[in-house]
């Protein structure tokens, strides 16, 4: 969209600009028209791609940037009574294009382009060396110092577009990922499931008698649970999985995995890290986890995937409650499948740079 804008108003220019070669009295006498002409050409030649490719790389911006100078210098020095009707503020679309789209370097370059060209733009108007030197000094300064102002605006609000970003993605009370970064992310983790023959895993784990703890001691302290929980899982699980807070006491955790081997022992690994974590005031908890896998296939929609997989590892979570809580249940086979801590405990588990 900025693409066609900018076409646009690239377009328009350049056609106002030629219509000046036919109008009597615009250009000085004497002056080379094509002077006057190439830029206003170049304008609308340049105007034509980008309309076409909707795209403007940085390079194609900073080259439209320079042109927009080139056109004010052509422009002075080719009309007739230029400080009238030539202003340097042509230069303030320029200046505030490079500012705020641009890097450090080519809004740096434009700014000595912008003072070089409003010298050699005011350069003939003026007889005085320093009544010039103070037009160039108004004229560059106001639009340098614009455009810096414009470029520290732009770095703030990046920086609080970042933040606002990252927080959209976090539960505030375990800095754990939510729910809507978790469906974000399942198109990766399927396309890279796809891509290696792999498949997505879904942990559901759940709390066991969290409401217990929550009515026993009160709700701060089954709120530093969750933290510990959240500290202790975080440092579990593998730099590419997604360890997400989708409920109160409900945490997901998805991931790609070989096959039903390594989920097994990541999965028990979850638990035990639950099991092993504790709050300042010695505050305990296990979790109940449910498994579920899938083979990512053509056709189908990761986040409506996402879903069906973890209706199925909840599905397995209630079967590994049933069971007596603390420990994983499966869902590969036509039924669920719990496995005991005691069992669990028996599974090889690798360490943790083997699944890292
Ligand atoms: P089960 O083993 O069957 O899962 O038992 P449970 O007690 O964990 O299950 P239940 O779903 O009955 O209770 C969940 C409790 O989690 C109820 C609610 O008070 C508590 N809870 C939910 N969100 C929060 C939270 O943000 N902070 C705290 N402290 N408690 C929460
Ligand atoms: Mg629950
Ligand atoms: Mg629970």
């Amino acid at each position: 969209m900025g693409a066609l804008i900018l076409a646009a108003l690239l377009f328009v220019g350049g056609s106002i600009g030629m219509v000046g070669l036919l109008v009597d009295d615009v250009l000085r006498p004497g002056a080379p028209r094509w002077i006057y002409a190439a830029p206003m050409a170049m304008c609308l030649a340049a105007s034509v791609p980008l309309a076409v490719r909707r795209r403007a790389t940085p390079w194609k911006t900073f080259g439209l940037v320079l042109l927009g100078d080139l056109i004010y210098l052509a422009v002075a020095l080719s009309i007739d009574d230029p400080v009238r009707y030539a202003t340097p503020l042509m230069l303030l679309f320029p200046s505030f294009v490079a500012a705020w789209f641009l890097g450090p370097w080519e809004l740096g370059i434009n700014m000595a382009v912008t003072t070089a060209v409003c010298l050699l733009a005011l350069w003939p108007s003026y007889d005085s060396a320093v009544v010039l030197g103070i037009q160039v000094g108004v004229s560059a300064g106001t639009l340098n110092g614009g455009a810096l102002g414009v470029y520290v605006l732009r770095g703030r609000v990046q920086r609080l577009l970042v933040a606002t970003r990252t927080q959209s993605h976090l539960d505030p009370l375990t800095g754990l990922f939510n729910r809507r970064y978790l469906v974000e992310q399942a198109p990766r983790l399927w396309r890279q499931a796809r891509r290696d023959g792999t498949r997505v895993a879904a942990m559901m784990l759940d709390l066991d008698h969290f409401k217990n703890l929550n009515d026993a001691y009160g709700h701060a302290a089954g709120d530093a649970v969750l933290r510990a929980v959240a500290a202790a899982l975080g440092a579990t699980v593998r730099p590419a999985d997604v360890l997400a807070r989708t409920g109160g006491e409900e945490l997901v955790m998805l991931g790609v995995v070989s096959g039903r081997e390594e989920a097994s022992r990541l999965a028990e690994r979850l638990r035990t890290a639950v099991a092993g974590s504790r709050t300042a005031e010695g505050h305990t908890v296990t979790a109940s986890i449910g498994i579920a896998l899938t083979r990512p296939t053509d056709g189908e929609e990761p986040p409506d995937a996402l879903w069906r997989l973890i209706d199925r590892a909840d599905a397995a979570m209630y079967e590994a409650k049933q069971q007596g809580r603390n420990r994983v249940a499966t869902l590969w086979g036509p039924r669920a499948r719990a496995t005991s801590p005691e069992q669990s405990a028996t599974l090889p588990c690798p360490p943790a740079s083997d699944v890292a």
